[in-house]
């Protein structure tokens, strides 16, 4: 694996793969690897001559300076991770290398009611920032392919709208979202969870998989209220337990019975706030068309 800091190296080093190989697929990440970004190296080598991932902890994406200060950093075990799943370039760029001219986002993407709910109303200016880095680190790699997952459900909507904003010719793979045995979903910030609070932390999943099973056409807002009283008596501080509607998120109160939903949890355990969702009808729906 070839290890590069900054972007001309990386546009350079890809011409030179690019003579024999085609098709190159890009995952970008924060670090703090776990078998959840590990599993979009594996997909994009399924897919992809070529796989690039990038390690950069975006500082205009964090709206909690300290959120952005505890981040986890494990970049030994990152490198050797990505090395033996046949990760073929490593992008870890410093923050003036994406950032040039500065942090101060100049350029506003158009990302419509996407950027106001849920996690854009929780964490103001985040998918700016999300699409900020996005749009510079695909400028650079120039991938056929980007591989995400369906962890962040609302970011993998963001990120198909930003393509389209930006006409990028480039295929989007969303996977789905790993998971510990407990339910738990995979996640750096579970790092900073204690023993106790990740046994709690498996709640998230079970108020998921109960309202999977509880749902039914009509009235959704008992059974809200209800999933998010069931998280709070698990010692947790909610901001929002909402379902919305699968392929554009639009908030539903009342369900034909037919639309694919999708039900979105963030809620803290002490200072970790930990994300989540799950698809509701039985059949999955296509999320590749999300
Ligand atoms: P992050 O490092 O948290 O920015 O995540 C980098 C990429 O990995 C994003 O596309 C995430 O959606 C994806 N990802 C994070 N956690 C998981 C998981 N548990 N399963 C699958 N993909 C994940």
């Amino acid at each position: 694996m070839i290890i590069l800091k900054y972007a001309a190296d990386v546009i350079s080093q890809l011409k030179k793969l690019r003579l024999t190989k085609s098709s190159t697929g890009f995952v970008p990440t924060m670090g703090a690897l776990h078998k959840g970004h590990i599993s979009l190296v594996e997909k994009s080598k399924e897919i992809c001559e070529i796989t690039i991932c990038s390690i950069f902890i975006n500082p205009t994406q964090f709206n909690n300076a300290d959120d952005l200060k505890k981040y986890p950093v494990t970049l030994e075990n990152d490198i050797y991770l990505l090395e033996k799943n046949g990760c073929d370039i490593l992008f870890i760029p410093g923050v003036s290398e994406i950032y040039p001219e500065g942090t101060t986002l100049k350029k506003h993407f158009d990302l419509g009611y996407l950027q106001s709910i849920l996690e854009g109303k929780f964490r103001p200016g985040h998918f700016q920032g999300v699409c900020q880095v996005v749009c510079r680190l695909l400028q650079i790699t120039n991938p056929t392919h980007l591989f995400i997952g369906q962890k962040d459900y609302q970011q993998c909507m963001v990120i198909k709208r930003l393509l389209e904003l930006e006409n990028f010719n480039i295929e989007l793979i969303i996977s789905p979202t790993l998971r510990k045995k407990s339910g738990l979903a995979m996640s750096s910030r579970n790092l900073r969870l204690n023993k106790q609070q990740k046994e709690q932390a498996a709640e998230i999943y079970k108020t998921l998989l109960i309202l999977q099973q509880k749902i039914k056409p009509g009235s959704l807002q008992y059974l809200k209220k209800e999933a998010e009283e069931y998280l709070i008596t698990k010692n947790f501080k909610p901001d929002y337990i909402e379902i919305a509607e699968a392929d554009n998120l639009k908030t539903v109160n009342q369900w034909n019975g037919l639309t694919e939903l999708v039900a979105l949890v963030a809620a803290f355990i002490g200072d970790v706030r930990l994300i989540d969702n799950i698809l509701l009808k039985n059949q999955p729906v296509s999320i590749r068309n999300l």
